[in-house]
């Protein structure tokens, strides 16, 4: 696996690949790799000819009582995972923004509501990072995890609106074993933190599934949810199908969707 920090490095490598007809499949992170992230490189491998991986912890997504500084960097762990799991080029850059930087992208519809109405300019620095990162790394298709749904459906409409030539490619949610979803976040958790939410994610996991029509299960899950001591609902939404949800654990902010079955 070849680890580079400059883009123009990046761009050496990568045109000579396209030069050869080579597929540039692309996987942004921001790192702390769990099995959610080494998924979406089976995705991307399955859809391109040559991996790359970025790994930036971007600043301009955080709010200002947000985790930017207690995030984790586990830089070492996270480049082993990457190798072992068959990453091609791993793209760890120093600051994507220059000190006197004075532009950016906003999205306007798709990051209202939902994480977007409790992270102000949350999804404005998403989609100001992956333009940069776009535009650095030119891929053919890009994969983003379905973990994360308004962020794809943002990603989608940058994409569209902003005519970049690159396919969008949604890749499932991975749980652990009692069914929370995996996020670099779950990293924070006590042990009976965790315990809460687990209890959380079995509840989503069985109303979802209830069969029940949509106006019960979101009054079921709005009571079982807040009888769970520890646990904060921050929002569930259902539309088309899906149901949605954020709750705060502790210090801990977890998010989660379901397709309703
Ligand atoms: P992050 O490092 O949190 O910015 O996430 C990087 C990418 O991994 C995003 O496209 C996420 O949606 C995706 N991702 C995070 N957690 C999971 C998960 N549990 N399953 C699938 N994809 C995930």
């Amino acid at each position: 696996m070849k680890c580079v920090a400059s883009a123009k490095s990046l761009q050496r490598t990568l045109l000579a690949l396209k030069k050869d007809g080579k597929r540039i499949g692309f996987i942004p992170t921001m790192g702390a790799l769990h099995e959610g992230h080494l998924s979406l490189i089976d995705v991307a491998r399955k859809h391109s000819d040559y991996v790359v991986m970025s790994i930036y912890v971007n600043p301009t997504q955080f709010g200002p009582k947000e985790d930017f500084k207690k995030y984790p960097r586990p830089q070492k762990v996270d480049q082993n995972l990457a190798r072992r799991h068959g990453v091609d080029l791993l793209f760890s850059p120093g600051s994507l923004y220059a000190a006197d930087e004075s532009v950016r992208v906003t999205e306007n519809k798709i990051s209202k509501g939902r994480c977007g109405a409790s992270r102000e300019g949350h999804f404005d620095g998403v989609v100001t990072v992956v333009s940069k990162l776009f535009n650095i790394v030119q891929p053919d298709i890009a994969v983003f995890g379905q973990k994360d749904a308004q962020q794809v459906e943002v990603i989608e409409r940058l994409v569209r609106d902003l005519y970049f030539p690159i396919k969008i490619v949604r890749a499932p949610i991975i749980r652990d074993a009692k069914g929370l979803a995996l996020s670099s976040r779950n990293r924070y958790l006590s042990t009976r933190e965790y315990n809460t939410a687990i209890e959380y994610a079995g509840v989503f996991n069985e109303e979802c599934h209830s069969r029940k029509p949509v106006p019960t299960i979101k009054r079921n899950l709005k009571r079982r949810l807040s009888k769970i001591k520890g646990l904060k609902i921050d929002y569930l939404e259902i539309s088309n199908k899906w149901a949605y949800v954020a709750v705060v654990i502790g210090k801990t902010r977890l998010i989660d969707n379901r397709q309703i079955r």
